[in-house]
């Protein structure tokens, strides 16, 4: 098996299997529908929904834009949220983030209905994660699962390090390789000595968002190498949290940027929204 984990690949493995699925619901009458929601001008999330849409459209799936100007007031947003909520041709809700200042996105989210987060962020979702429920996992460490069982790394009893902690990443990455059975350590910034963490870990998950962060000093030869960071280097190039050239060569498995992790997110996004309209036939 290669060294490289292919995202593309993979990710493209499991559309073919959810597009199937698509065509399972519609023949029962039911085409799965995902309404996007965007405030603002943000020219990254602009390319996001765009991105979004087009993997819609590719396996079937009904695609609708919301986009609303950067004056919104939280309290129209949670009023479109509410018309979706209600809305029986659509089965998952996204909002795109960041949302312009005034709004604060805990409120956003908490607004949209559980049965229809698709992105997995809701206290709901999150809530049912934690206790090993059935629910929508969050689409970027859900793709890391995937990425990790399609390669056939091993992850019961092995030793995760996963460097970052936030909501939509690091947290629930640690969450879901600790129900495999991995022996979890979760590092930030405040984390004293970095290298001494990781280089104890048999699989790393880098999730920092700065470039070319984990070198070589930080890796155990032999680790699995999961890179979710998507940066610009100085030269305004793709890059990762891990320094590639420098890790890969020690690694028995890594994740390039790009190519890696990002294809899957979008992925995972399909796979929650077909699972949405799934569950309105049961
Ligand atoms: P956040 O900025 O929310 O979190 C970054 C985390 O890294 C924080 O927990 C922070 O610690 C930690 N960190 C920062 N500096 C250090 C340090 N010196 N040592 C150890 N830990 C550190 O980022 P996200 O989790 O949202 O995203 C991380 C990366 O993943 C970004 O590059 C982002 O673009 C990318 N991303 C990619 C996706 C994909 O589809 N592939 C999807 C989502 C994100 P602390 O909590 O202490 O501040």
């Amino acid at each position: 098996m290669s060294k490289i984990i292919n995202g593309k690949e993979i990710g493209q493995q499991i559309r073919e299997d959810v597009a199937k699925r698509v065509e399972a619901v519609k023949a029962k009458g039911v085409t799965p529908g995902l309404a996007v929601i965007l405030v603002g001008d943000n020219p990254a999330s602009k390319t996001y929904v765009a991105n979004k849409q087009k993997s819609c459209a590719a396996i079937g799936v009904h695609s609708e834009l919301i986009k609303l100007p950067s004056t919104t007031t939280e309290q129209q947003l949670v009023e479109e949220i509410a018309k979706l909520n209600d809305a029986p041709h659509i089965h998952g809700i996204l909002v795109q983030l960041p949302l312009p200042k005034h709004i604060d996105e805990d409120t956003i989210i908490a607004a949209i209905a559980p049965a229809k987060d698709v992105d997995g962020f809701s206290p709901v979702s999150v809530g049912k994660m934690m206790l090993g429920q059935d629910t929508f996992l969050p689409c970027t460490p859900y793709g890391v699962m995937k990425l990790l069982e399609y390669s056939g790394v091993e992850i019961a009893g092995k030793h995760a390090v996963v460097v970052g902690r936030s909501h939509i990443v690091g947290k629930p990455m640690g969450q879901l390789l600790l129900q495999k059975d991995a022996t979890v350590t979760y590092t930030h910034s405040k984390t004293p000595d970095l290298p001494a963490m990781t280089k104890q870990a048999d699989i790393i998950i880098a999730a920092v968002g700065r470039p070319n962060f984990i070198t070589k000093e930080h890796v155990k030869e032999g680790a699995v190498v999961i890179d979710v960071g998507i940066n610009r280097n100085e030269e305004n190039k793709l890059c990762g949290d891990v320094d590639f050239a420098s890790v890969e060569p020690i690694v028995s498995k890594i994740t390039p940027v790009p190519g890696g992790v990002g294809p899957m997110t979008i992925t995972m996004l399909l796979e929650n929204t077909v699972k949405s309209a799934e569950n309105t036939l049961k």
